[in-house]
């Protein structure tokens, strides 16, 4: 429920309502506009009834979300968000971002020389799996902790700050040494608990869309986390499953311009996991700057034929130029 205060309601008028919403055993947000203020009520399961509410003075009218999410939305909050991470920008009127990197860290080598060619090519930050979600348990699982540690040496060295997958709450106290920004995978989008120790952190969260998540239920994800306390959320679109098997995903694009209406919180795409292909990465990341994306986030390996994963969809030096060439182009173009 969102309760939207008149142009001349004053302090006391807020103080008012939210003692009324506590006693219905509610929480009371406000959140104050350019020209006046909101109330969003946070804790109901369902229909709350307005009658009490409608009568307080400074009330101007109370409208029901039936939304599974509120503090995402643009009905709570209507301004853009812009997240920092460190010095870095994301989201609406800034320049969209560009995070690259292997898929998997595999040595201080590898991701040492990435590190530099995406910091050569004008690249925002540096991405690097340490904990993998790999489809089977035969597949590389990760460096782990020596990875996390290579990827913050790395970025520390080129001067990128650095975003890497935590799987489960067990491993969040040794990523956030490491990470300036935390990667919620797709398979673990709606790893309720997870999400939940995420929000309770002072840390950036890149939350990607799971593979068979809808639209709702990628909000509803994030909102998890802003409910628990953490409102610096980017979210990441990376190809959901369809009948299609000629790419390893299919990029849903038009997510980028309907969540911009619903949510405030900054969108990315990621058209390598949405592809599967390094051929279709750069049109495809042309694609989601134009639709209006506030980044793109892309796999880099100095040999993608002998990357431990994701080698079919990494780009290689040359191409990374190229796409970043490319993206420089697009850039101009929305402008
Ligand atoms: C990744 O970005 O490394 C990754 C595993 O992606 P996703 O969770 O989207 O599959
Ligand atoms: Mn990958």
């Amino acid at each position: 429920m969102l309760i939207v205060m008149n142009a001349g309601a004053g302090e006391g008028h807020v103080a008012g309502v939210t003692a009324a919403v506590a006693e219905l055993g509610f929480e009371a947000r406000a959140i104050p506009g350019a020209g006046r203020v909101a109330i969003g009520v946070v804790g109901n399961r369902g229909y709350v009834d307005d009658t009490a509410i409608m009568r307080l003075p400074g009330v101007d009218e109370v409208i029901h979300v039936t939304k599974p999410y509120k503090l995402v939305s643009r009905d709570f909050h209507p301004e853009d968000t812009v997240v920092e991470i460190g010095g870095l920008k994301i989201g609406a009127g800034q320049p969209p971002v560009v995070i690259g990197g292997p898929c998997s860290i595999e040595s201080e080598e590898q991701m040492v020389a990435v590190a530099r060619e995406v910091r050569r090519r004008g690249g925002h930050m540096l991405r690097g799996g340490a904990f993998k979600p790999r489809t089977g348990p035969h597949n590389f699982q990760g460096l782990g902790a020596e990875g996390l540690r290579i990827l913050y040496a790395a970025g520390r060295a080129v001067g990128l700050p650095v975003v890497t997958e935590v799987m489960r709450i067990g491993q969040l106290e040794l990523v956030a040494r490491y990470a300036d920004m935390l990667q919620i995978g797709a398979r673990n989008m709606q790893n309720f608990d997870l999400l939940k120790e995420v929000g309770k952190l002072d840390r950036p969260v890149l939350l990607k869309r799971g593979m068979c998540a809808s639209i709702d239920e990628f909000l509803a994800a994030a909102e998890y986390i802003l409910v628990a306390g953490n409102s610096r959320v980017v979210l990441c679109e990376r190809g959901i499953r369809t009948f299609e098997t000629a790419t390893r995903n299919t990029m849903d694009l038009a997510v980028v311009p309907l969540v911009q209406s619903l949510c405030h919180l900054p969108i990315i795409v990621d058209p390598s996991h949405a592809t599967g292909n390094c051929r279709l990465v750069t049109p495809m990341a042309a694609a989601a700057v134009v639709v209006g994306a506030h980044g793109v986030m892309v796999e880099v390996h100095p040999e993608p034929a002998r990357a431990l994963s994701d080698g079919a969809q990494s780009l290689d030096f040359p191409a990374f130029e190229n796409f970043m060439e490319h993206i420089d182009h697009y850039c101009r173009v929305r402008r």
